[in-house]
């Protein structure tokens, strides 16, 4: 692989399938494993193969608690496996509404195991938050091409992630829309000639927003993001701007660039979804309509591109793009972001765990908004740090984190 010439090309080789004659033929369509196949990124990953004409084929599709959704998946793409994670909504399920010719598989055991079946070419990990870590672990173990949406995976163990994938010789291509943008500008240079990575956000619902108010910012209105439609969880953390405290140690660990090297830029239109910038001045950027199906069709057909369902941008009409300074007393979680990614060890996984448990508590009215910050600072400052966790030291420190969380939502 020609790495040399870019700055950064996926840790691994594009999967043999891609690669194949047979497959522009269509002969043997790409099997993918699409985990958390009912949420948000799940939905548009199974448009983008509906829309691909046969080249690839939804071989497992994995949810957690939403049943009926993924029979009615099922149905449609008839699967070789359903696997249903809780292991209670599994008993709600009659297995004679799973359609003949799929398989049903219950718990997460069962996903890590067929998720490293010979069987899978791609797999799109979508679960949302901490939860996704196992499944993605057994699909890089196993060497897999992973299309990589779930950042709390990168977010928590990063380093050991990316280890792991070089040792497996799995390929991990990012779907967040700014790694996607920032995967595809650094094929402008190399690594060396990189001064910059400027990841771009919304800025959220609160952009403009007067401070005081944001104490007393309900739910429902956390939830109605300006631009994006996208899960809830990963909505309140477009509104705190911790989505992009994530991003940035997602960024550190794929991109393996130092912290002080990463930007934030607030772009209401949410059109540029991110910038490098090259020593020389040169400033590359990736532009399409905010439309996830673009950048999980490239996770799956990298290093190729195609034709597919995602929106575009009308070049007939005026189009205005700004670009402001993130406010860092607005949204002190940008703060945390750089800190946690400058500091690297054990910082991901807590901060992690501690906004996970935080926005849990926001959303269930036992935290104001605010909150969610202020107590993600305290339990990482307060944390026991380790620069060179093991995976089960860090999701201990998960663990302690949500602790410490929630004794703090009811003190
Ligand atoms: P979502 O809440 O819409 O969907 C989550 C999916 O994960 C569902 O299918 C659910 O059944 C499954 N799930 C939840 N908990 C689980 C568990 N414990 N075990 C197994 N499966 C479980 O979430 P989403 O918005 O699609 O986000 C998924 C991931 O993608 C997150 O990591 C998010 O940060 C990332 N992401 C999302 C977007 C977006 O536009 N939605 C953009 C960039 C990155
Ligand atoms: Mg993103």
């Amino acid at each position: 692989m020609p790495t040399h010439v870019h700055a950064h090309a996926p840790v691994g080789e594009p999967d043999p399938a891609m690669r194949s004659p047979t497959l522009r033929g269509g002969a043997r369509p790409l099997r993918v494993a699409v985990l958390g196949s009912t949420g948000s990124i799940g939905t548009s990953t199974l448009d983008v193969i509906a829309s691909a004409e046969g080249r690839f084929e939804a071989w497992l599709l994995a949810a957690h608690t939403s049943v009926a959704p993924l029979i009615e998946q099922a149905r449609r793409f008839r699967p070789a496996w359903v696997v249903v994670v809780d292991e209670a909504a599994a008993a709600t399920l009659n297995p004679a509404d799973v359609p003949s010719g799929t398989r049903l598989a219950v718990g997460a055991r069962a996903l890590e195991d067929l998720v490293a079946s010979d069987e899978v070419d791609r797999v799109v990990s979508a679960i949302v938050g901490a939860a996704g870590l196992r499944s993605t672990w057994a699909a890089v173990t196993a060497g897999k091409t992973v299309a990589l949406a779930n950042k709390e995976t990168l977010v928590m163990a990063g380093p050991l992630v990316m280890a792991e994938a070089r040792r497996r010789g799995a390929t991990i291509l990012p779907v967040d829309s700014e790694h996607s943008a920032i995967h595809q500008a650094l094929q402008s240079g190399r690594v060396d000639e990189v001064r910059r990575i400027v990841l771009t956000a919304s800025g959220g619902p609160f952009r403009r927003r007067p401070k005081a108010t944001l104490a007393d910012v309900t739910p429902d209105e956390a939830l109605r993001h300006p631009t994006w439609s996208m899960g809830r969880k990963i909505t309140i953390d477009s509104a705190t701007m911790m989505n992009k405290a994530l991003e940035l140690i997602e960024a550190r660990w794929l991109f393996e660039v130092p912290a002080e090297k990463l930007a934030v830029l607030v772009h209401p239109q949410s059109i540029v979804h991110s910038l490098v910038e090259f020593i020389d001045g040169s400033v590359i950027a990736q532009l399409s309509p905010p439309d996830m199906r673009l950048p999980i069709q490239y996770a799956l057909t990298h290093p190729a591109r195609t034709d597919g369902p995602a929106r575009r941008i009308d070049f007939t009409s005026t189009m205005t793009l700004e670009f402001e300074p993130p406010d860092l007393e607005r949204f002190p979680a940008v703060g945390l972001g750089h800190a946690a990614a400058a500091r690297g060890g054990t910082a991901g996984a807590v901060l992690n765990a501690a906004n996970e448990e935080a926005v849990a508590g926001f959303l269930a009215g036992r935290l104001r908004f605010t909150d969610i910050a202020a107590v993600c600072a305290e339990v990482l400052e307060r944390h026991p740090f380790d620069a060179t966790p093991s995976l089960d030291e860090v999701v201990r420190l998960d663990e302690w984190a949500r602790q410490e969380v929630a004794t703090w939502a009811n003190g």
